[in-house]
């Protein structure tokens, strides 16, 4: 992926997740790693090279069908949350399915079940502003699924949280794991790290390392 202004930031990387696997994806700062997250997630295509989510090409599809697939299948989770403060949690979930063509009386249902999920609802009604930093994070956990994604791809999901706040957003996120989502993690955390079944190390735009690192499921 060369960027506009001639950075190359990822070159040569080729990697197969399967469904229902658990990756993270560690590195130093600027190596490329939320380039591989976009990259993955269709949010960008690739200067060169062939993204395939579900088996299908991304580069057959026109931007509005590649849209309804990243609605679809994919969804996403940031280490600073990116919740409208001023909508409810329940709120915050259901406008991710405004452009997936949910009628609006299913869409507060479906977000409700989403937050249930996370085990929050009894915070539907509250502000961001209202919640912890692990509450605002497992909301936009609930609202990554509410489309019933396959795949999840989470950039420093626990970066913005104290330990042990981490901890349990890690274990949420495990738990949809173990109920067949797949999940790819970016994290500076070497013990989160250590704690999924696969790792994937990139180093300047390369990958170095990707290999199983014996944790159990
Ligand atoms: P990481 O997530 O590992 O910190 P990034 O994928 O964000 O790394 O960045 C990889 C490299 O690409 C860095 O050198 C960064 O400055 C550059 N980069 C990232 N996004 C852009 C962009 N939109 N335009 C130009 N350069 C970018």
């Amino acid at each position: 992926m060369v960027y506009p202004g001639g950075v190359t930031a990822l070159a040569g990387v080729s990697l197969d997740i399967a469904a229902g696997e658990m990756v993270a994806v560690v590195g130093p700062s600027g190596s490329g790693k939320s380039t591989l997250l976009t990259i993955a997630g269709t949010l960008d295509r690739p200067t060169s090279g062939t993204v395939r989510i579900a088996g299908q090409d991304i580069a057959t599809l026109g931007d509005r069908h590649l849209s309804a697939l990243r609605a679809r299948e994919i969804g996403f989770v940031f280490q600073q949350f990116h919740l409208a403060d001023g909508l409810s949690a329940v709120d915050n979930i259901a406008t991710g399915l405004l452009y997936a063509g949910v009628p609006r009386r299913h869409r507060r249902e479906r977000a409700m079940h989403a937050l249930a999920r996370v085990g929050l609802a009894h915070r539907a009604g509250h502000r961001p502003r209202q919640l912890s930093g692990g509450e605002r994070q497992r909301v936009a956990i609930a609202r990554a699924l509410v489309n019933r994604p396959s795949l999840v791809l989470a950039d420093e999901p626990t970066g913005a949280l104290d330990t042990a706040t981490g901890q349990a957003v890690l274990r949420l996120l495990q738990r949809l794991n173990e109920e067949g989502t797949t999940i790819v993690l970016i994290t500076h955390d070497r013990d989160i790290a250590a704690t999924l079944p696969r790792q994937i190390e990139i180093r300047d735009g390369r990958l170095v390392r990707d290999g199983a690192t014996g944790a159990g499921r």
